[in-house]
């Protein structure tokens, strides 16, 4: 591919896809097709033997979501991807890639909500341990470790606190002990590259930034092809004893001619397969359409953002400003380290007032979106302590860094001016509000 560069402004328009070889289509074509005509009977058996890798139902795989697998991994730096209906799914299947019944795994205490149920519930009922740990000191991933962890997993900027995630200190902790750091980058595309600070896996939520627009549900997992799962081979049995539900084939020797990747052929050929949460090709070609600006919006996210934090940092009825950019200490060492592409685009702030001048904030505003949602192009905002965290108590809410007052924007591409304003107007209307 001649055209493919290494920078992401280009990827975003020409990795893995030139012209369809059929019609010279420069877009491209949704596939819209369930299965796929195979040449000869000994063709479709090599493939379901996987000899070979082709299209066969698109449960499985599809040539549209195969453009944005393969784009996404490139400019991800690593070596395939596994497109999936949403965030969830990835989370999920990337876990479950690796983890069975009565094993575990460690993961930060700073994750997003529904990641948080997905771990300290549905797996749990399914068996899979989730141990949470604080990621305020890396060795804690260490000492919640035995021999029947399998993975380590993080988010890179979780919110509301937006603590950077230590990734290369973790990482260090677990690639010794054959324990693959999974990492969700959702919050910072293009800012943080998680495989260079030795992350194995990155997930993404492509419903938020990289598809930018607010259409389409979907996810995906990065494989960055530098983990050696059979280094330690009892440490992932899943990858390196005989596999039932795969006419006993033991991954790390099967997949050799196809490069290392033996996790994630594993993710798509036995969880994918089996548990069925496929990306739509329809979905797949929306997610393609918001890639390819992914690199101009971040930075106007981010350009955005700062400035919101300034104006923010300056008004005498907010007492607290929350972004990597105003972090002290380890924190803001940590934010510089791993968002030297940006410090994000959600920011957090308190108002004086708590909880009643909250909530008569967001119905103040009158271009931000309230919505329970984070990297659309439009400007977002939500109260947490009255919805996202309302089910938690008092100090379970103040250990997430969920404070009454506690305000999360997530900050569109809307001109800096018009953001602002509808900013200082619904503050401005607070200091109406009798404090609570
Ligand atoms: C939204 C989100 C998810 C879940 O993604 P969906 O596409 O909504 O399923 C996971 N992680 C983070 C950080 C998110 O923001």
């Amino acid at each position: 591919m001649p055209h493919v560069s290494k920078h992401p402004e280009t990827q975003v328009l020409h990795a893995a896809w030139r012209a369809d070889p059929a019609t010279g289509s420069v877009a491209v074509p949704i596939h819209q097709t369930t299965s796929y005509q195979f040449n000869s009977t000994e063709h479709a058996a090599s493939l379901f033997a996987l000899q070979e890798l082709g299209n066969i139902y698109t449960r499985i795989m599809n040539p549209t979501t195969d453009v944005l697998e393969r784009r996404l991994a490139e400019i991800e730096g690593g070596v395939a991807a596994l497109a999936v209906a949403s965030g969830q799914a990835a989370s999920a299947y990337a876990i479950k890639t690796l983890t069975r019944a009565g094993e575990n795994v460690v993961a930060s205490t700073d994750l997003y909500g529904g990641t948080w149920n997905l771990f300290a519930n549905t797996l749990r009922d399914q068996g899979i341990e989730v141990r949470f740990v604080d990621p305020a000191d890396p060795e804690n991933f260490r000492r919640a470790t035995d021999d029947k962890t399998r993975a380590y997993y993080a988010e890179t900027l979780p919110n509301p606190k937006l603590a950077v995630f230590p990734i290369a200190e973790v990482a260090a902790i677990g690639r010794p002990l054959g324990i693959p750091l999974i990492v969700d980058n959702t919050a910072a595309p293009l800012l943080c590259h998680p495989f260079h600070h030795g992350a194995a896996i990155v997930i993404y939520s492509l419903t938020k930034y990289i598809g930018g627009h607010g259409t389409s549900i979907g996810g995906v997992i990065i494989d960055s092809g530098t983990f050696d799962w059979a280094a330690l081979p009892a440490r992932q049995p899943l990858l390196n004893t005989p596999d039932p539900s795969y006419h006993g084939a033991i991954w790390v020797e099967a997949v050799k001619p196809l490069g290392p990747v033996a996790y994630i052929i594993r993710a798509r050929t036995v969880i994918l397969r089996d548990e069925g949460a496929a990306l739509s090709p329809f979905n797949a070609f929306q997610l393609i359409q918001g890639l390819e600006t992914l690199p101009l919006r971040i930075a106007r996210h981010c350009d955005n953002a700062v400035k919101v934090v300034e104006f923010l940092a300056t008004h005498p009825s907010v007492t607290r400003v929350i972004h990597p950019s105003v972090a002290i200490g380890e924190a803001r060492r940590r934010a510089d380290t791993y968002l030297s592409g940006g410090k994000g685009a959600l920011v957090g702030f308190e108002l004086a007032g708590g909880a009643a001048a909250g909530r008569a904030f967001i119905e103040a505003l009158q271009m931000f979106y309230h919505v329970a949602n984070i990297g659309d192009s439009r400007s977002l905002a939500i109260h947490p302590a009255s919805t996202t965290h309302s089910q938690l108590s008092a100090e379970e809410q103040a250990a997430t860094g969920v404070t009454p007052g506690y305000i999360r924007l997530s900050i569109g591409l809307e001109h800096i001016e018009d953001i602002i304003g509808d900013l200082d107007q619904a503050i401005a209307s607070v200091s109406a509000v009798k404090r609570d």
